[in-house]
């Protein structure tokens, strides 16, 4: 699956805490308005969209324009002392090698363009300043619209990003180097923290890990599911399907059995590989093979793993906490039994 890598730029690429918050309180004064007269204020324009908060505290939406025109020149003067977060110049370097890189940010285009210029970094397929749109959603929504089939990360330094993210339904990865910290970080459910820009290579590129499974049905169609503990490091509380990893040695219908056995206490007969899919989880990407086999009866079957198991037709397992690729399985395999 092709990877995007959308990145907010002040606090992710640029140090630009001081020039920024300058720059907009001295926009807002020259405007009339001066409800920004802390670092507090001023960051707490970023736990939610920066325009949105603004209008918020009082500043009419048709104000932004003249603000907004107001940024450029200020910031434009004031970023040339800015520095680069230490690390970022390398990573995406590696990262715009692989994949298709953006940014999206409240900050202006012709701002960024000019500063990324006078650093030399190259590389990124488009840069999406407040200038083009004040909506991070849409932004990312958009991008999403031209690679309809790819793992897309949004990567942001503050609440608001990682809300705006979600929203548009990337993967958010906070990056905890910049204006906000862990804990407010946090407050917008990212997918993943990097505590330092390497971190962004372990995100993007994920471990492969291949897996098998097996799906036991009996004479109802009804499927043979495992109730996930809740501490379990993958997937807590949900329902699964058995089986597991495949070792380097193994052929996935060798792991299925040694899975089948090591959960169950079940022999697999002739199980059938009736699909294969490629996945992007949290902490893997890989190749699931999916197998059936019909239940035998006779045959007793002893939880190894797990809080529970239970038997349930396609209809019935709408109601529980499935995760979205094994959806699409559940899906695929409707009249294959
Ligand atoms: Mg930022």
């Amino acid at each position: 699956m092709e990877k995007i890598i959308i990145f907010d730029y002040d606090g992710v690429i640029v140090d630009s805490l001081e020039v920024y918050e300058k720059a907009v309180i001295s926009a807002f004064n020259k405007n009339g308005f001066n409800q920004i007269n802390s670092r507090e204020s001023f960051l707490a324009l970023f736990d939610g969209n920066f325009f949105e908060s603004a209008v918020k505290i009082g500043i009419p939406a048709e104000k932004m324009p003249a603000i907004i025109k107001e940024l450029e020149p200020n910031l434009l003067s004031l970023q040339k002392g800015l520095k680069l977060f230490d690390g970022i110049r390398k990573v995406l370097a590696v990262l715009a090698k692989k994949y298709n890189i953006f940014i999206a940010t409240s900050n202006l285009t012709n701002v960024v363009k000019t500063y990324l210029e006078s650093q030399n970094i190259t590389g990124f397929k488009e840069i999406i300043g407040a200038d083009k749109g004040k909506s991070k959603v849409k932004k990312i929504e958009n991008i999403k619209a031209k690679y309809p089939d790819s793992e897309i990360f949004y990567v942001g330094d503050t609440k608001g990003d990682m809300i705006e993210g979600k929203l548009a339904g990337a993967k958010t990865v906070a990056a905890a180097w910049g204006w906000h910290d862990i804990g407010r970080l946090k407050e917008g459910k990212p997918d993943y923290i990097a505590k330092k820009p390497s971190d962004l290579l372990l995100v993007v590129e994920k471990p492969i890990r291949n897996i098998a499974v097996i799906l036991l049905y009996n004479e109802d169609k009804k499927i043979l599911l495992q109730h996930r503990s809740e501490d379990a490091e993958r997937l807590p509380g949900y329902w699964a399907f058995f089986g597991g990893g495949i070792n380097d040695s193994e052929t996935p219908e060798k792991a299925v059995k040694r899975e089948s056995l090591e959960e169950l206490d079940y022999h697999l007969e002739n199980p059938k590989l009736v699909m294969t899919q490629n996945f992007n989880g949290k902490h893997h990407d890989g190749t699931k093979y999916v197998y059936m086999e019909k239940f035998n009866s006779e045959k007793k079957i002893i939880l190894g793993e797990g809080q529970g198991l239970g038997w349930y037709n396609l209809e019935k397992m709408k109601d529980l906490k499935i995760v979205d690729h094994d959806q699409v399985v559940l899906e695929y395999i409707k009249d294959k039994f």
